[in-house]
């Protein structure tokens, strides 16, 4: 059975909905291994063993988990020689690519981004071209290095603990990069909302919310989704970068995408069509957005959005 290992790069008493992705299709295709970026105390350990993980992979004496990513290279390098693995998946953030193309260097191997599905004989499902395509590639040289999309896996319903996890297997990476590290971080102010890269539901405004959020904020909140933004709404200083969905941010897919204000361009595109349902909200019917919708509205977000929300909160009671 071949070895898989999934980069972990900060594990948690519970793994993020992306980490459990990456390890349930690592089990489906062999004996999956975790790779801890990071500290894993014996609840992480015990958490990511139930959502498929059979071993471990830790750096000898640690590794710090908030650190340049040199070291989580050399990690990831040193546990594909010890364990001859024939696959690597890592979350398709920009962290995990560029983890993932510098550690390829280093093994001589290739690398895929985007996945959002790989075969028992690691033929990658992607898509591309702003998800005009969908291409079916594989690595020709050497371990494959996989990126994967988050909500791209269907997870199998949460096992329990099967008993003690397994032992960690201590590697010793030596010199592990360059004589630099973070002597500071401040962590960004938490709005209680889903992380929008792994996010199942995402309402996301554009230049149409003419300054004004709280509406797509407020659906979100009855949803319980991420909120997203397009360039024009962020570039406005409407909404941290961080939000900005498309081509230069963050890549979504979730099952639900509500685009409200947003007039479609390709850029925008690229980051959201790979949603399994769109929503598009414009007052102008030929937005190009409607091009790629599953049901447009054509109306005034301000009036739409509460409509929704109000109508969301009446359901649930
Ligand atoms: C290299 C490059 C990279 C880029 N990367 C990105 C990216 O990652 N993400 C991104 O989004 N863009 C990106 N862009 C910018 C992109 O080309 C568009 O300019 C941008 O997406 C437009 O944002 P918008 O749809 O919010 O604004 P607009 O194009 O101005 O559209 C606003 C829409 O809101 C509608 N509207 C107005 N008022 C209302 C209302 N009250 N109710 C309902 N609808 C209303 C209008 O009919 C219109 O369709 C990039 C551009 C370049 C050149």
């Amino acid at each position: 059975m071949s070895n898989i290992l999934v980069y972990i790069h900060a594990p948690a008493g519970a793994p993020t909905k992306g980490q459990r992705e990456l390890l349930a299709l690592a089990a489906r295709l062999g004996q999956a291994s975790a790779v801890l970026g990071g500290p894993a105390d014996a609840a992480a350990l015990a958490s990511l063993g139930a959502a498929g993980a059979t071993g471990f992979y830790a750096a000898a004496g640690g590794l710090d988990a908030t650190g340049l990513i040199a070291p989580a290279v050399s990690l990831l390098e040193a546990a594909v020689r010890e364990s001859g693995a024939t696959a690597v998946l890592l979350p398709n953030t920009v962290e995990g690519r560029e983890i993932a193309a510098r550690t390829a260097v280093r093994l001589d191997a290739g690398v895929i981004t985007d996945a959002i599905d790989v075969d028992a004989d690691l033929t990658v499902t992607k898509p591309v071209l702003a998800g005009s395509y969908t291409v079916k590639a594989q690595v020709t040289r050497g371990p494959a290095l996989i990126t994967l999309k988050a909500n791209s896996v269907e997870l199998p319903e949460a096992a329990p603990a099967a008993g003690a996890p397994a032992p960690v297997h201590e590697l010793e990476l030596g010199e592990t990069g360059p004589a630099a590290r973070i002597t500071a971080t401040a962590p960004h102010t938490a709005t209680g909302r889903p992380e929008l890269s792994e996010a199942r539901f995402v309402v996301a405004g554009g230049r149409g919310v003419d300054g004004d959020f709280g509406p797509v904020e407020d659906l979100a909140d009855a949803l319980g989704a991420a909120v997203g933004a397009s360039r024009a709404a962020t570039d406005a200083g409407w909404i941290d970068h961080s939000a900005q969905v498309g081509q230069t941010g963050t890549t979504v897919s979730p099952q639900l995408y509500i685009s409200a204000g947003i007039s479609g361009a390709i850029q925008q595109k690229a980051g959201m069509q790979t949603a399994k349902t769109i929503i598009a909200i414009n007052k102008d019917p030929d937005a190009p957005v409607f091009e790629i919708a599953d049901l447009g509205i054509v109306g005034d977000l301000a009036v739409v959005l509460p409509q929704a929300a109000a109508e969301i909160r009446r359901r649930k009671g």
